[in-house]
């Protein structure tokens, strides 16, 4: 079972044709992903399977309006995995989607018990970090709200409540405490708001492949109890997992990830320390060849810190054949990944007036 809290089982690369054949996920087909090669997650086949995209490419075509909506659990900094959706929405906004960001403070508190004025700051810090990525928070292009102060997504929670029994959340969660039951609910508010504030329109939700199990509730409710909408579609990318050659990112594991507050220097001990696809030797990696599928230095460049697609083309050949070795790429990884950090934490500092302002918190 998926479990959109992370509490149990990582996904594992095996598991995801399973789970796309099991809950009807479609594969972004060639002739789909062709439309899309502006986008850097398509074109690298990052994202992989999505639902109901075809609403949103009509949209386009017909120049109908149509929003991207995620969000964030304010429970701590922006970190590899949380930065993957986020650059995602960038992406999405420049493709002419009006983007929708929900700061998931009710989550936060029925998840990790962090009470909503406490997770003031890492709101702000958060939407800072959205905003140095290249998010456009003009009016007619960015709505961003936090669950506690939003009545729209509270009032949807209580509307469809109606129509959900515990049988049907357990199926689909697990056995859960009430708390993040409700909060599932909430983030069916959050993903249908679009709609409600501006009328019918194609949806796109970026996730995870863990975080199924809210589209699927929040489609089953859509369907049932807002016939006039559109189902809010989705697209799914591969998960990282983490960069020390563990399951997944995880916070009680330090080295697995890092965030994009972090000093230079962590971060630069963590990448140095990032599981390879190299070989036991110089000798046998020269003969052989790297493996960077299973590379995590390949991966955080492919995902986040490399903008070109013929240098990751290159290297990945390069290292195939045996003509670059680990040390040497560890070394070209670590100075992009401190540059690119290092400028966005520059742009952050200056964002985070707007970010308090787009958040409403003085
Ligand atoms: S050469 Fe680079 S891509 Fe290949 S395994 Fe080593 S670090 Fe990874």
């Amino acid at each position: 079972m998926l479990d959109p809290w992370g509490s149990s089982n990582p996904v594992e690369d095996e598991d995801y044709e399973r789970i796309k054949r099991e809950f009807g996920i479609e594969d972004i087909n060639e002739s789909l992903r062709q439309k899309l090669l502006k986008n850097r997650f398509f074109r690298r086949k990052i994202i992989f399977g999505h639902r109901d995209l075809g609403l949103v490419f009509k949209a386009i075509e017909d120049n109908q309006p149509w929003a991207v909506m995620s969000g964030i659990k304010p429970s701590g900094p922006y970190h590899l995995g949380t930065s993957t959706t986020a650059l995602e929405i960038v992406e999405f906004q420049k493709m002419g989607g009006k983007v929708y960001y929900g700061v998931a403070d009710i989550e936060s508190w029925e998840d990790n018990g962090i009470p909503y004025d406490e997770a003031e700051p890492n709101a702000i810090d958060n939407v800072a970090d959205i905003l140095a990525f290249g998010l456009d928070p003009s009016p007619d292009k960015t709505y961003i709200w936090r669950q506690s102060k939003e009545p729209i997504v509270k009032d949807i929670c209580f509307k469809v409540s109606r129509l959900v029994t515990q049988n049907m959340l357990n199926a689909i969660y697990g056995e859960k405490t009430f708390g993040l039951y409700l909060a599932a609910l909430i983030q069916v508010g959050d993903i249908v708001l679009p709609q409600v504030r501006e009328g019918p329109q194609p949806t796109v939700v970026p996730v995870g492949i863990d975080q199924d199990p809210h589209i699927r509730l929040t489609r089953d409710l859509t369907r049932r109890y807002y016939k006039k909408f559109f189902l809010p579609g989705a697209t799914y990318h591969y998960l990282l997992a983490g960069i020390d050659g563990s399951d997944k990112m995880a916070k009680r594991n330090p080295n697995s990830s890092f965030t994009f507050n972090e000093t230079l220097d962590s971060i630069e001990k963590k990448v140095k320390g990032a599981l390879t696809g190299g070989r036991k030797n110089k000798k046998e990696q020269q003969e052989l060849g790297g493996e960077p599928q299973k590379c995590m230095i390949y991966k955080i460049l492919m995902y986040h810190f490399e903008e070109n697609d013929d240098v990751l083309a290159d290297e990945f050949e390069r290292c195939v054949k045996g003509d670059l070795l680990c040390g040497e790429h560890k070394a070209q990884c670590v100075e992009k990944v401190l540059k690119f950090i290092k400028n966005h934490q520059e742009k952050k500092e200056k964002l985070i007036d707007k970010a308090r302002e787009l958040l409403k918190i003085d």
